[in-house]
């Protein structure tokens, strides 16, 4: 992670570059601030830079040995500690437990929420804490003597999810770490952290991302179009996580549309061997994307009968350009005479779909009805 590759953060990194230059990095630094804003990303590239053996004044070489373990996340002098879960038996949890998700997972994007990484850890539903066994790890790995640079470097993202007798047991290595020891605290809620603990660090506020700022990133690092990039950054309000979200919705908005457009089309042109593929291959998607697409499909066809019923000229319609375009030609189909059916159809189809029913029996039976309704 180079401070280039993150946006919207100038003013912070400046401020962490010249503590560096003028040697007076505090032992514990807490950065807080909103979801998205890059808080985590910034911790590492921070980290990187005071590790670098061979850093400028604008960022880390890139190139030397610890840059390069760096860039693995497999440096020896670089520890992680965030929120686990309790697996049901065997002995509790701590951060290395799960460390080759938590890799895989920040090698992916070092922008991620808390249900990002319960889903890496595979464990949705469950609450993920930060146990008090992780705080014996915190004192055990500082213990040690540095093995290749000249800080250990450890990263706390989420400190909040801390338990008070965790916390309570790293008052004192916080206050007063082993030489050449850096804490770097990440907290989304700093105020639910114990004074005690943020007493004993430095502050740093890493605001939301300036729209113009984030919008530019998804530009470039998506390959979007700026009117698209500038509509999401209006909605993910300086939320980097968000608008990776919302840019990912909008893909699965194109896929569900074709997928909807060829059922359409196969279905009026009465292709019998094409509907069968269509299912087929439909059933194959794994449920929740089947219930996705049945919702989408609910929603187009509410749409384009609404457009059917008060005309082009007043309407009531949300539609993306790629739906306008499908639907100027596709809403007369949707009439009186099918609404009713098309949508009992859809409905009955999710709700068999979400009681683990035969996929391949309820996409073909949706296709075929589909087919008799649609002239
Ligand atoms: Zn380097």
């Amino acid at each position: 992670m180079n401070f280039s590759q993150i946006p919207g953060q100038k003013a912070v990194i400046d401020r962490l570059r010249s503590s560096v230059a003028e040697n007076r990095v505090s032992h514990a630094l807490l950065f807080y601030g909103p979801e998205g804003s890059g808080k985590f990303a910034l911790a590492l590239a921070f980290a990187r830079y005071v590790s670098c053996e061979n850093r400028t004044a604008e960022d880390a070489c890139g190139v030397c040995p610890s840059c390069v373990k760096y860039d693995k996340l497999i440096h020896p002098d670089l520890h992680f500690v965030f929120p686990v879960i309790k697996k049901k038996s065997g002995t509790e949890p701590v951060s290395d437990t799960f460390i080759s998700q938590w890799r895989a997972m920040v090698l992916r994007s070092a922008w991620f929420s808390l249900s990002t990484w319960t889903e890496a850890m595979e464990v949705a539903n469950e609450q993920a804490l930060i146990p008090v066994a992780e705080a014996a790890e915190i004192i055990r790995k500082l213990s040690l003597k540095s093995f290749e640079s000249d800080f250990k470097i450890m990263i706390i993202w989420l400190p909040e999810k801390m338990n008070a007798e965790t916390a309570n047991k790293l008052l004192k290595i916080i206050e007063e770490p082993p030489a050449r020891t850096l804490f770097i605290l990440v907290s989304e809620e700093d105020d639910k952290l114990l004074p005690t603990i943020t007493s004993r660090c430095q502050h740093i506020r890493i605001p939301a991302i300036p729209s113009g700022d984030l919008s530019a990133h998804l530009v470039q690092t998506l390959g979007i179009d700026r009117d698209k990039a500038s509509g999401i950054a209006a909605i993910a309000n300086g939320n980097l996580v968000r608008a990776m979200e919302l840019a990912r919705d909008d893909e699965s908005t194109t896929i569900h549309l074709d997928r909807f457009t060829r059922l359409m089309r196969t279905a009026y042109t009465r292709d019998i061997h094409s509907l069968v593929t269509w299912s087929e291959e439909t059933a194959g998607l794994g449920r929740e994307r089947q219930k996705s697409f049945l919702s989408y499909s609910l929603r187009m066809i509410r749409e384009n009968f609404i457009l059917n019923f008060n005309g082009r000229e007043n309407r009531l319609v949300y539609l993306t350009r790629a739906e306008d375009e499908f639907s100027d030609r596709f809403h007369p189909f949707i009439n009186d005479r099918n609404i009713n059916a098309l949508n009992r159809e859809f409905n009955l189809a999710y709700a068999h779909v979400e009681s683990n029913g035969n996929t391949k029996m309820i996409f073909l039976d949706l296709a075929l009805k589909t087919m008799r309704l649609i002239r």
